[in-house]
């Protein structure tokens, strides 16, 4: 009886380190866009619960209040011409909330949310726009998505485990996952590749994630923190440069002054 509880267990516990991850890749690409949205709007009610601290009396979104609306048109602005740029089937959802850290985060199915510490750390719109990039890389990567098989998968296992088969914790773990977006390097260096490559096709400076990634990584401010889910190695900056060198064209800011200006007010 036990020997066999711990074979149970011992094979539970290797399908959740080796089987989850492959599976996971497999089935990732293969979940219908529409699929997709809805599992991201699911996860999205508690990821907004998560990153709302309640500390402000102002609501978690900026760009609502009138001072804050140019602010909003000017994100818009920015989204509007990666979103073009990127030409992927899933609209982007962009909204940025009242958070002190320098972070941005991408949900599976389009949602994506900025931090009003980037907006406030970014010198300039490409560095904003080349971290919103990377995060169009993870959408467009589904990394979301497989984080979040990889959960349900887990839950699912622990719940064989423990006998509980409510799956009432799901979501939240679910939420988790995203929110710490703790993504394989492999998909991290891929990010990267894509959001260097957006920008160039966007017409924007490609090598603007590059700069604020090398700017924040040797910051000592814990409100610097850039992407703490995004290791900001010497090794990933070098890559992001060396990829970025030979994309460099005339460009074209991402934003005009008057149009930055306004989105670094977009919280007030
Ligand atoms: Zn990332």
């Amino acid at each position: 009886m036990i020997g066999w509880s711990i074979a149970a267990t011992v094979s539970l516990v290797l399908v959740a380190v080796f089987g989850l991850p492959a599976l996971s890749d497999r089935v990732a690409p293969r979940i219908p866009l529409s699929v997709e949205r809805r599992l991201g709007d699911a996860v999205d009610t508690q990821v907004r619960a998560m990153l709302d601290t309640g500390r402000s009396e102002k609501p978690l979104e900026c760009g609502a209040a009138d001072a804050e609306k140019p602010g909003r048109a000017a994100l818009e602005a920015l989204i509007g011409r990666l979103e073009a740029a990127a030409g992927l089937p899933i609209p982007f959802k962009t909204a940025v909330v009242r958070r002190r850290e320098a972070n941005a985060i991408a949900l599976p199915g389009g949602h994506i949310y900025v931090f009003e510490g980037l907006v406030t750390q970014s010198r300039g719109p490409d560095e904003l726009a080349g971290v919103i990039a990377h995060e169009i890389g993870h959408v467009a990567h589904r990394d979301g998505t497989r984080s979040l098989l990889q959960a349900a998968g887990l839950s699912f296992l622990f719940g064989m485990l423990l006998g509980d088969f409510t799956g009432g914790g799901l979501v939240v773990i679910a939420a988790k996952t995203v929110v710490q977006s703790a993504y394989s390097r492999e998909a991290e260096s891929y990010a990267d590749l894509y959001g260097v490559n957006l920008m160039a096709k966007a017409g924007g400076d490609p090598r603007a994630l590059g700069a604020i990634l090398k700017r924040i990584a040797g910051a000592s401010d814990p409100g610097l923190t850039l992407l703490r889910d995004h290791p900001a190695t010497k090794e990933r900056v070098a890559a992001i440069d060396a990829m970025a060198a030979g994309l460099v064209t005339p460009f074209r800011p991402m934003l005009s002054p008057p149009e930055w200006a306004a989105l670094q007010k977009i919280c007030g």
